[in-house]
């Protein structure tokens, strides 16, 4: 296994997390010297934050953890292809590099569009590496999505056989 994938395993590991907790799929870990000194998972419902996002709660916990808002020999390893939010708190926070897994064709701001390649605004530039365990992140989010939509079918499903019973006519 290369250095890479270790690392993308311990954020798929944060993904879990927030499978776990019913919310999109999505962890990530932020290495510094081969240390793991942040982790995070997109908790977005559970905060009522918009900004809990995986990447920003691994960025505030390493910035922490090191005393240092300035993070700048550190790697981002996470599961799906970052946002503009997040892309604005990796320069920010002056990462060297970004590692993702999935590619996100419609948000994803440093593959799927080339945002800060070609703002010219950006006074830091970032290495990045799309792709890595790209299969197991995205299949994640795709059984979460599955699931939900699964759960729903139930929840409907539910309500006009209660509609169609007698009992409820009855009652009208
Ligand atoms: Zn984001």
């Amino acid at each position: 296994m290369t250095t890479d994938n270790t690392f993308m395993a311990l954020a798929l590991e944060q993904a879990q997390n927030a499978f776990d907790a019913s919310e999109v799929p999505i962890g990530a870990v932020l290495v510094l010297n081969n240390q793991v000194i942040g982790t995070g998972y997109n908790r977005v419902i559970e905060l009522n934050d918009a900004t809990a996002h995986a990447e920003i709660q691994a960025i505030r916990a390493a910035g922490k953890a090191t005393q240092n808002y300035r993070l700048n020999d550190a790697t981002l390893y996470v599961t799906l292809e970052p946002c503009t939010m997040c892309l604005g708190a990796i320069m920010h926070s002056r990462l060297k590099r970004v590692v993702f897994g999935a590619q996100e064709p419609k948000a994803g701001v440093i593959e799927s569009h080339h945002v800060w390649q070609e703002s010219g605004f950006f006074n830091h530039t970032v290495q990045w590496q799309g792709g890595v365990m790209a299969q197991t992140c995205s299949a994640l989010i795709t059984q979460f999505f599955a699931q939900r939509r699964a759960a729903k079918k139930a929840l409907k499903k539910a309500a006009a056989s209660s509609e169609g019973s007698p009992a409820f006519r009855d009652n009208k």
